[in-house]
């Protein structure tokens, strides 16, 4: 018997079995891959996932894998730099192999205490009162106390639970891979320059060692899972280019679509939804392993808490109110994006009157706090504008916030040096400090970070801390 049984091991499952164990939750995650994604797409960390790895003790283990990029320029590609004041110590982005991130965030989830049992796939579950009995592939039975379904875009579980997935078919399928070409680089990089004026995505970017990555627009659309032959990528640059490069010895092929989806329910009974199972998106801004690392975060100490029996009664439903409409910003803004990346006249105009608007910082700034998610807010009830978002990474007299985060526990940041978070000693920790560099006398943390209480009064304290923490124990 499990507390948690996981279906996947992508960067959101690994995120959330690392975030359960931290919480002392027995965690199994069950793979359907014997081996890592033969793929080696680079994506990209952006500031709220950078902010939440140093909140984990994660990020030194990345950095050395990735690649640092400037944070702006990036929402549909208006080549705008990044106003210089932007509010995190991670006011970069992080460009790194996706299979990388996986890796080191399952060996972290495995050093925490969590199993990963690889070439596993769920087939099927059934839900009761005390547990969900899963079954797998290979008709093994598995009992836990809640299955989350981390099971990507054409989720098992979301499909078995028969959860709606309404949203937008793909339009357009996009062809990405990486091969050898025939020809010499100077060549390719003329043809390519004057081609991707018009056809977007369309690139063939040297690699090293005489290997390109490729992508070019694919023939038809379509939700189709098998990769696409070498021929297929022939054709298309030849239909669309003039002349295929004379590619060969391809090391990986992949396609893509621009389908948008999301789940109508995060949550029924024992089972919930998290990562692309729950919302599919462009990869335009490169969103969408941020958005389900986010799920993690936010999911984690809430589910962690109901079954260590101090959840406040309506605290998991919270992560479906939060997260939900964060997930639609960002399938909104990826809609926006896909049509200010159109070659059309009209999509053009606007690209031109938004590349002006940009210029103003403010808005900038707006369009890179969207993306990065820095600017997520919940809506905690009424209060000042910093409740509900996350808190940067400021100084304290120890050393950084952020390192005092690492264990997943909520926090209260205290420069009044009067108040107490006593009766919940066990899941908050209380750091009295006068010199922490908050415009506010006191706040309270969530374990994911997000100010869940400003101010300095004990009583309405105690009361913020019981909404989130349940009862108090000591
Ligand atoms: C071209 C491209 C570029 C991208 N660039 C970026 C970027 O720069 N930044 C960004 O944030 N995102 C980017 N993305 C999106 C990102 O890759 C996905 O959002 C991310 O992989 C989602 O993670 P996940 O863990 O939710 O799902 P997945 O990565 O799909 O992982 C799901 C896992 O579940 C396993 N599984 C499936 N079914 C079962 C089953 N029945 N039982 C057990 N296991 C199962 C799968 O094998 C897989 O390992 C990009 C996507 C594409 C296509």
């Amino acid at each position: 018997m499990f507390d948690v049984i996981i279906a996947g091991c992508g960067p959101t499952g690994a995120m959330l079995a690392a975030e359960l164990r931290l919480h002392d939750v027995r965690v199994l995650v069950l793979e359907k891959e014997t081996e890592p994604a033969s793929y080696v797409r680079i994506v990209s960390l952006h500031m709220r996932s950078l902010e939440l790895m140093a909140m984990r003790g994660l990020l030194d283990r990345l950095l050395p894998h990735g690649r640092r990029r400037p944070a702006g320029g990036i929402f549909a590609a208006i080549p705008k730099p990044a106003p210089k004041s932007l509010d995190s110590a991670y006011a970069y982005l992080l460009g790194l192999p996706q299979p990388v991130i996986v890796r080191l965030l399952e060996e972290h989830a495995t050093e925490l205490g969590a199993q990963v049992r690889h070439g596993r796939a769920v087939a099927a579950f059934e839900q009761d009162d005390e547990g969900v009995t899963v079954e797998l592939a290979d008709g093994e039975r598995l009992r836990a106390r809640y299955l989350v379904g981390c099971d990507g875009g054409r989720s098992t579980v979301r499909k078995l639970l028969g959860v709606g997935f309404p949203g937008e078919p793909s339009r357009t399928e996009t062809l990405m891979g990486e091969m050898e070409a025939g020809v010499p680089q100077e060549e390719i990089a003329a043809t390519v320059a004057r081609i991707s004026e018009t056809v977007r995505p369309f690139w063939l970017r040297p690699f090293g060692a005489g290997i390109y990555s490729v992508v070019v627009p694919a023939a038809g659309a379509g939700d189709r899972a098998e990769a696409p032959t070498l021929d297929e990528f022939k054709q298309q640059l030849r239909a669309i280019a003039g002349t295929d490069f004379g590619v060969h010895s391809p090391r990986w092929l992949s396609r893509f679509g621009d389908a948008t989806r999301l789940a109508e329910r995060y949550r029924v009974g024992r089972v919930l939804l998290a990562g692309d199972a729950a919302h599919i998106h462009p990869p335009t801004g490169g969103q969408g392993l941020n958005l389900g690392v986010q799920d993690a975060f936010n999911l984690g100490w809430k589910l962690a808490a109901q079954i260590r029996g101090w959840a406040p009664g309506t605290l998991l439903d919270t992560y479906q109110t939060e997260r939900h409409p964060v997930a639609e910003d960002v399938l909104d803004n990826t809609r926006a994006q896909r049509e200010l990346l159109s070659a059309e006249p009209g999509p053009q105009a606007v690209r031109r009157l938004l590349t002006e608007l940009v210029d103003f910082d403010e808005v900038n700034r707006h369009l890179i706090e969207k993306i990065t998610a820095v600017g997520v807010r919940y809506d905690f009830g009424e209060g000042p504008d910093l409740l509900g978002r996350r808190l940067r990474d400021v100084e304290v007299t120890q050393g950084n916030l952020y390192g005092l985060l690492h264990r997943g526990r909520g926090l209260l940041l205290d420069r009044t040096e009067r108040l107490t978070a006593g009766g919940w000693a066990d899941r908050v920790d209380h750091l009295a400090d006068r010199g922490a560099a908050l415009d506010v006398p006191a706040v309270l943390l969530r374990p994911d970070g997000h100010v869940a209480w400003i101010g300095d009064d004990q009583r309405d304290l105690d009361d913020h801390l019981a909404r989130w923490f349940g009862v108090p124990t000591g």
